[in-house]
């Protein structure tokens, strides 16, 4: 099955300038010769060239050239389209196998025909991500580089977009590489002494050997482990939750953050009956906001179901924006949603600071003082700026824009990463209660194997097939 050429549609439907048709495997060239009719100039430019040979391998098309001309239909003979053909020979493609590309005129109507006239001669239609499966399976890229191309191709901001790019030229797979290479070294020497205890007792001193774990192995982990926390956020987004009682304003907040009338806003309490979700970009950083029906009591069904949902939303939330009103003193609702905070990270909105004069401060109690609190007016746009510079902060530690994005683990990733750290951690104990070197051996091999399921050289075909389902068709 992994022999068949596979094709598909590479470019999303819909009308668009050009429409692509990917072919990958032994048969492309054939699928492409049976279909494609060069125009009669480029015959020339092509193969016709003093000095220049037709092809190595004597067939039609030049490797990474593109070629100009038509699909003809071979049954009916009539023309599908004007196409550029590139070419690109095994093993110098994406698959590492024989790949065409059809450029075709963009529309529905030719890019399908002639994508039934590839199938017609013998491809099958591709899964999701299985040209991507080919270029780890015949490896030109490992597994850490071929879940950055989904990364690449979901990524929302430009950081997020930078960061799997940084992934796909192989910055996190160095660095996982690094610390395998290190715990095969010591694996190796670690056999030696079990298979020839007389003659290489002395290979490993304990002291230093776990003096260079700690350099080589657990702190580069442990700082792996620590990036996927901080950059989590920006490859799935900072889920931040809009509370407060009804009427205090945070439709409007909403709305004032992502710049268009999106949330329904009124002067009745309660009405925001849905949970709305927002994707912005925030400075680079994509957050995504959800906007409540507020956390009050209420024996309205309609309204309770929102509110049911403004608990699910705020219970995932990593950031919670806690709105009161500037012209009210706090109400007991408010207090009552202060206590469902807990130990969330919150920032205390006072809203509607253009009703009151700016010496004039809501009385907060004590136990909230350890809230940050911004006075703003989501109406009339007052401290937003100060607001999102605090949401980046808090969020982020720093400015976003000086975030280190070229190593980040995903999750899948990370809890490698940490099975890893584990099974060291363990064999270091081990180590200093004296244990036999073959049990020293065993977690050794543990965390080899879970680094080796980071990059793809010991994964299992389930978690293979998994990962490239998230892929979209025809990458
Ligand atoms: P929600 O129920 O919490 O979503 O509140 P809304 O966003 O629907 O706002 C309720 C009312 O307060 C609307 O009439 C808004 O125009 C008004 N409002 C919201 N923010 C401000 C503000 O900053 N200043 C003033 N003066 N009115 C505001």
């Amino acid at each position: 099955m992994e022999n068949s050429t596979i094709a598909a549609i590479a470019t999303p439907g819909g009308r668009g300038g050009i429409g692509i048709i990917k072919i990958s495997g032994s048969r492309a060239l054939g699928i492409a010769s049976a279909l494609f009719h060069p125009a009669a100039s480029q015959s020339a430019i092509q193969f016709d060239r003093p000095g220049q040979t037709i092809d190595d391998s004597g067939d039609r098309f030049k490797s990474h050239r593109l070629h100009y001309g038509h699909i003809i239909d071979p049954g009916s003979q009539r023309v599908l389209d004007e196409v550029l053909l590139s070419v690109m020979k095994a093993p110098r493609s994406y698959t590492r196998e024989d790949v065409v590309e059809i450029n075709t005129h963009g529309g529905r109507i030719a890019v399908n025909a002639i994508f039934e006239a590839v199938l017609r001669q013998g491809a099958r239609i591709a899964e999701p991500g299985e040209f991507t499966k080919r270029a780890f399976l015949n490896g030109r890229i490992d597994l850490i580089q071929a879940e950055a191309v989904i990364d690449a191709i979901n990524a929302r901001t430009e950081k997020s977009l930078h960061l799997a790019a940084a992934q796909i030229r192989g910055t996190l797979s160095r660095s996982v590489e690094q610390i395998r290479q290190h715990l095969i070294g010591l694996l190796t020497r670690t056999e030696a002494v079990i298979d020839f205890p007389d003659d290489v007792d002395d290979i490993i001193d304990s002291g230093t050997e776990i003096a260079k774990l700690e350099k080589e192995v657990l702190q580069p982990l442990k700082n792996l482990i620590q990036k996927h926390i901080d950059g989590n956020v920006l490859r799935d987004g900072l889920k931040v939750a809009v509370v407060g009682r009804p009427n205090v304003g945070k439709s409007s907040l909403l709305n004032c953050l992502v710049q268009k009338e999106r949330a329904i806003v009124t002067a009745v309490p309660g009405t925001t009956r849905d949970a709305v979700e927002e994707a912005i970009n925030m400075k680079g950083l994509p957050v995504r906001l959800v906007d409540t029906a507020g956390l009050h009591d209420t024996s309205d069904p309609i309204e309770t179901i929102g509110i049911e949902k403004t608990i699910e939303n705020f219970n995932r939330a990593d950031l919670v924006l806690f709105l009161v009103e500037a012209n009210r003193k706090l109400t007991a609702q408010d207090y009552k949603i202060f206590e469902q905070l807990q130990s969330k990270p919150t920032i205390v909105l006072v809203n509607k600071i253009d009703l009151v004069n700016s010496q004039e401060n809501v009385e907060f109690p004590a136990s909230w003082s350890s809230f940050k609190c911004l006075r703003i007016s989501a109406l009339y746009d007052l401290g937003i700026e100060a607001l999102k510079e605090e949401i980046a902060a808090i969020a982020f530690g720093k400015d976003p824009l000086e975030i280190e994005t070229d190593i980040i683990p995903n999750l899948r990733q990370k809890m490698l990463l940490e099975d890893t750290l584990q099974a060291i951690q363990a064999m270091i104990g081990e180590f200093n209660n004296g244990q036999p070197m073959e049990l020293i051996a065993i977690h050794l091999q543990d965390s080899i194997d879970a680094l080796g399921q980071i990059l793809g050289t010991t994964v299992k075909v389930d978690v293979l097939d998994e990962i490239f389902s998230r892929f979209c068709i025809g990458k």
